[in-house]
């Protein structure tokens, strides 16, 4: 009974731990054993890297059973404290690490009832789309062991598309939450800019960073989104305060009368693929069955989005990774003095992509190129925002559009570091904006998923949610075929 369970919903498992037909540490035994499946053999998932069987075990025999999210099994990502398991980012500067202290988002789902099962793999430092920057191994895509699941969430979208758990807590700095969502064929949520506290999450580029939660379905997501939902700006100035965050996010609410619904041209350009277009268009299509009125909406700045992003997150990145030297956390390697220790310790603790990261956000951030590069692409970054908030000021209540251009890839496929950034077209925007944004499954290209991205004003959740329920109750089965 728990494998089924555990194969459904967080609201049934919720159900039957409250009412007592289920207990909290049947389930995570539940999780335990599948996750075991899912991990077995010379191709296994790799979805963890670091999960203790019996410290779960005893957790649950401590879980309020009467919390919104009472015995649910779930998944972090590797960059989320918690004081038992690791936090190691998927670095080797940081293997075996563990955390004094509790991210924010952790502490409320467990005092919600959840249990912690594992932390998930992940590119170091949350660079990358693919898992391939791991220093543990990538994850693989459940639905097809030769492709990425998306990245650099990729652990945590395989554990709850993989049946391991029904949610899973990921971080998003342009599109790391939406796009393994996309990839693995689950719903992903990245929130309004300050909806989730980010205290706990290492950091990457602190303007851009979320916490976001990953769901099989909508109600899911929304469900984990309400929980760790909050003002905790006693621990994270950029936290918002209660009054600006609408807490009630689930809703049955199927229908969209009177919703506008934006189609950005920029993100259907001429040059996008036949089969991805036409998976659009019946996204579209049902949004419209359901009510919405569909507009045609420009976002001019749009092609502007992944040059400014991949100057400001790595300049960011750069000063928030200076903090790995050695001296306080994780790996030391000793060399003749100081400096030779820091060097020696970076070499050798940082991969390839962290590696180029930091150089190029350096660079940017120099007294000679500051203005030509880190003020330019703060400026972009500013018209950016403006386009969306003239395309909301004329009454568009969301917009859709793709997640990625494309479904999963295969290992290696993506090679090129800048093939690899553009990948991420249809996502930094929200990031750069701070607007919230979500990706629902809405059917297959070639058996791969394949996602559709909701975007709303800032704040505006709940009609991001609303929109979101109406899609994938319009598109039902189709959104997996
Ligand atoms: N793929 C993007 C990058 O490599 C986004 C990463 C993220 O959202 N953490 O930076």
């Amino acid at each position: 009974m728990t494998a089924t369970l555990l194969a459904g919903t967080s609201a049934g498992i919720v159900a039957a731990v409250q009412s007592g037909t289920a207990s909290p540490e049947s389930m995570v035994a539940a999780a335990f054993a599948r996750m075991r499946v899912a991990d077995a053999g010379a191709s296994g998932l790799n979805v963890f890297v670091s999960s203790d069987e019996t410290a779960s075990g005893r957790a649950a025999e401590h879980a309020p059973r009467t919390g919104p999210l009472a015995g649910v099994p779930v998944a972090l990502k590797d960059n989320i404290a918690t004081p038992f398991l690791t936090t190691s980012c998927g670095s080797r500067v940081l293997e075996g690490y563990v955390s004094p202290f509790e991210a924010t988002a952790a502490r409320k789902l467990r005092e919600a009832g959840a249990v912690l099962i594992g932390k998930t793999t992940m590119d170091e430092f949350a660079m990358g789309s693919s898992t391939e920057h791991s220093a543990f191994g990538p994850a693989r895509n459940p639905l097809d062991r030769a492709r990425v699941p998306g990245g650099s969430s990729g652990g945590s979208a395989v554990a709850v598309a993989a049946g391991i758990c029904p949610i899973a807590l990921g971080s998003e700095t342009g599109g790391s939450v939406r796009q393994p969502a996309a990839f693995c064929g689950i719903v992903g949520v990245k929130p309004t800019y300050g909806r989730v506290s980010r205290f706990g999450l290492v950091a990457f580029a602190s303007s851009l960073d979320n916490i976001g939660v990953f769901g099989r379905t909508v109600d899911d997501a929304a469900l984990a989104m309400e929980v760790i939902s909050g003002d905790d700006t006693r621990n994270d100035a950029t936290s918002a305060p209660s009054s600006q965050v609408a807490p009630a996010l689930r809703s049955q609410q199927a229908d969209l009368q009177g919703v506008v619904i934006g189609k950005p041209r920029e993100y259907f350009p001429p040059t996008l693929d036949a089969s991805m277009r036409e998976r659009a268009e019946r996204g579209l299509e049902a949004l419209r069955a359901r009510g919405a009125e569909i507009r045609d909406v420009s976002l001019p700045h749009t092609t502007l989005a992944v040059p400014a992003y991949y100057i400001i997150a790595p300049a960011e990145c750069s000063a928030n990774l200076a903090r790995f030297d050695g001296a306080r956390y994780g790996l030391r390697i000793e060399g003749d003095g100081l400096r030779a220790m820091y060097e020696a310790t970076r070499s050798s603790g940082f991969g390839a992509e962290v590696t180029r990261r930091v150089l190029l956000g350096t660079y940017v951030l120099s007294a000679g190129y500051y203005d030509a590069y880190y003020r330019k692409a703060m400026q972009v970054r500013q018209l950016i925002r403006q386009d969306f908030d003239r395309v909301f000021a004329t009454g568009v209540h969301a917009l859709f559009t793709l997640t990625t251009p494309t479904p999963a890839f295969k290992f290696g496929e993506l090679s090129d570091p800048y093939a690899m950034y553009m990948s991420d077209i249809f996502t930094v925007t929200a990031n750069l904006a701070e607007v919230p944004a979500m990706s629902v499954p809405i059917g297959r290209v070639n058996n791969l998923p394949v996602g559709g991205q909701v975007i709303a004003p800032k704040f505006s959740e709940a009609t991001m949610f609303r929109v979101s329920y109406a899609l994938e109750a319009e598109l039902g089965a189709a959104a997996h075929r």
